[in-house]
């Protein structure tokens, strides 16, 4: 394969080549945003999705970025060209840029990173029979805090979770809000299937609204599956007849386990396969 260029505020590098100061203040505070999009057939998918949520990220954050989201999109387009990406990933970085060591942001100037390249988020035998995944202690950022609506490069939070599902075997972690209840996983929304109803928790649960999951919750729409946001416990995961999680790096992924209890037959379940094939289909179509 050849080696990817990465676009950097309007000009191409080489990988090895492509670098941003050590001032900036995505690098020392995690102060920026990000998208993580997929290339399917040469097309980028859910695009508008993506820059929408890119952009109400960076006002949450007070960030202005450069571009214009037209602007934002053409570039994107055009680095999906140049690296002649079939089939990819599309990480899509604006950070606070470089300025002062301390936090103040007035003296910063944004670098815009658009970086086409391939993803393997899970083993491909964890598509064929499902994964296991824990209960994290780490409960996922109070949205008074940092709301998990806003895609930061703040990702700590996810990432201590993270380690303690590898810690204990797994690859992913199930992450809780203050009250408790279900939020999402570390890098992926959950869903759970209860005699056929599809749920999810709601945006207000505090969790990403994930574009992946936006899809399946459209699909299962048009596969007259019905579809509920609410609240979820953790019983709600044990419980569950089938449970799996989406996003744009995982797709559609089962989840056959959550702190050593088998969910369901312990299989990937017929509900999560047909939303899964669908998926497939949309995606490459
Ligand atoms: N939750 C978190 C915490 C995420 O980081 C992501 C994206 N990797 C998702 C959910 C899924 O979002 P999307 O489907 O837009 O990729």
């Amino acid at each position: 394969m050849s080696v990817p260029k990465v676009y950097i505020n309007g000009k191409y590098y080489d990988k090895p080549d492509a670098k941003v100061s050590v001032y900036d203040h995505g690098l020392l505070y995690g102060d920026g945003v990000f998208e993580g999009i997929r290339v399917y057939n040469s097309k980028v998918f859910r695009h508008q999705e993506h820059i929408d949520r890119l952009y109400e990220s960076a006002k949450a954050i007070d960030l202005k970025i450069p571009l214009t989201p037209d602007e934002m999109k053409k570039a994107v387009e055009d680095t999906v060209t140049l690296n002649h990406k079939k089939e990819g990933y599309i990480r899509l970085v604006v950070t606070r840029g470089p300025g002062t060591l301390g936090l103040d942001p007035r003296r910063c100037d944004p670098n815009v990173i658009i970086i086409v390249d391939d993803i393997s988020l899970y083993p491909p035998e964890l598509y064929e029979n499902g994964m296991p995944i824990v209960t994290s202690s780490i409960i996922r950022n109070h949205p008074n805090a940092l709301s998990p609506r806003i895609k930061s490069l703040n990702y700590l939070n996810n990432i201590l979770a993270k380690i303690e599902a590898i810690r204990a075997g797994c690859l992913e972690a199930l992450m809780l809000n203050a009250n408790g209840e279900v939020a999402e996983c570390t890098g992926d929304n959950i869903f759970v299937i209860k005699h056929g109803v599809l749920k999810t928790p709601g945006t207000e649960a505090g969790i990403l609204e994930g574009v992946t999951r936006n899809v399946v919750i459209e699909l299962a729409k048009r596969l007259k599956i019905e579809v509920k946001e609410v609240a979820l416990t953790r019983h709600d995961i044990y419980a569950a007849d089938e449970c799996f999680l989406t996003g744009s790096a995982a797709e559609v992924i089962a989840v056959t386990a959550c702190d050593g209890r088998s969910i369901g037959t312990g299989k990937p379940g017929p509900i999560t396969k047909q939303l899964r094939e669908a998926f497939q289909a949309l995606t490459r179509e």
